[in-house]
């Protein structure tokens, strides 16, 4: 492993910062404190700094020692997420119902490190924007920020992110072309009936038999009506219906995920699912309510873009720990935005250690390793220099 030595310097305080995100975790577009500090870091290391693009989200602007017109945009998120925290280490979060249970703090400081190097050093022509955004966790952030018109104030020919990944070995770089992380959709589905007496079923009408065949009708659309060898989940979260075993209830109420890796299984699923819901719920006379949203898109490296991440991860991490073969997550991230936009790349790097351990992402145990800050801070750096290196 061989993080830039000049990263590698400040590594203690990068470890400083991290653990201090931490114990002061802000939901999606709450990321007032955070947002602020980076924002007072990067003009303390002379960065031209916008704030408030996409309401809490922050741009930095580095330009390179030799003049040139290539731009590259470095993206970190700066969110946690609303759940209690069940570390008890010192950086534990102190405030209530808010965590970084998934690593946004480790994201936003090793993009800080980049930044601190990248603008002492220079070593570069062209342009680095630094993109620190708001509201990763399921509220589209990212959208945000291009609809307050990040790509058109700060043009991005190539667009790099990093996310961590518990269950890989600390400094694995799981870097390839193609769909890495799945397209995401969800949908609320009420079913009304009319509520009566359990013992005379008869006088009103019980929604629960038809939301039992909507349940298992929906995964035989995964197994019987989709191709085996294409990914599909779908997942039902919440499933809630009555008040007592005496009365038949009124509504039930379903929400869930799909998720999809290509364009025309998305579409297939969407088009099915109403189907199957419509129809089921006409042969049972039940009402249906039924707001079914399309979130995140899949995340899809360009070509090009993956084998420069590739390169510059290489020099940092070596051939060893070099990926290319991971297969596509059914996970999604609101990269995928700036992906529809801009060519560009998102690698993943393990985090794992024997001492570390492997807790999940969206854990209240879970916890950032600061052993990948330099990591990750210094594939940020090498990328820059080798895709902006020659003027
Ligand atoms: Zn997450
Ligand atoms: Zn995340």
């Amino acid at each position: 492993m061989q993080p830039i030595p000049r990263i590698a310097e400040f590594h203690a305080e990068m470890t400083e910062w991290r653990r201090d995100f931490h114990a002061h975790p802000e939901i999606g577009f709450e990321e007032v404190r955070t947002s602020g500090i980076v924002a007072e870091k990067l003009e303390s290391w002379g960065i031209e700094v916008e704030r408030g693009l996409g309401r809490t989200g922050v741009v930095g602007v580095i330009r390179g020692r030799r003049p040139g017109n290539r731009t590259i945009g470095l993206r970190a998120d700066m969110d946690a997420l609303p759940m209690p925290e069940l570390n008890e280490f010192a950086h534990r979060s102190t405030i209530p119902n808010r965590m970084h249970a998934c690593g946004h703090d480790g994201h936003t400081t090793m993009l800080l490190g980049a930044a601190r190097y990248l603008a002492e050093t220079r070593n570069f022509s062209g342009t680095v924007h630094l993109i620190f955004q708001p509201a990763e966790e399921g509220l589209t952030g990212a959208a945000e920020m291009l609809r307050d018109g990040l790509f058109e104030k700060y043009p991005c020919d190539q667009v790099y992110g990093i996310h961590n990944a518990y269950d890989l070995p600390l400094g694995t770089a799981a870097i390839r072309p193609g769909t890495v992380l799945a397209a995401v959709d969800y949908f609320d589905l009420t079913l009304t009936g009319r509520s009566c007496h359990a013992a005379q079923p008869h006088r009103g009408l019980d929604p629960l038999p038809c939301a039992v065949q909507i349940y298992t009708a929906l995964q035989n659309l995964v197994s019987r009506r989709m191709d085996p060898h294409e990914t599909v989940v779908l997942s039902i979260g919440q499933f809630q219906a009555g008040t007592s075993q005496i009365v038949i209830p009124e509504t039930v109420l379903m929400r869930g995920t799909i998720r999809t890796l290509k364009p025309t299984t998305r579409r297939a699923m969407d088009e099915l699912f109403h189907q199957t819901v419509q129809g089921i719920a006409a042969a049972h006379g039940v009402e249906v309510s039924l707001d079914y949203r399309r979130s995140y898109p899949p995340t899809i490296n360009t070509v090009e873009e993956a084998s420069a991440f590739e390169a510059a991860a290489r020099e940092v991490v070596g051939d060893e720990l070099i990926m290319t073969n991971l297969p596509s997550l059914t996970a999604g991230e609101d990269f995928a935005y700036y992906l529809e936009k801009a060519p560009g790349a998102f690698m993943l790097l393990g985090q794992m250690t024997p001492e570390h351990g492997n807790v999940p992402v969206h854990h209240g145990r879970y916890d950032f390793n600061d052993a990948l800050l330099p990591i990750g801070a210094s594939c940020f750096a090498r990328l820059v220099e080798q895709q902006l290196g020659h003027g």
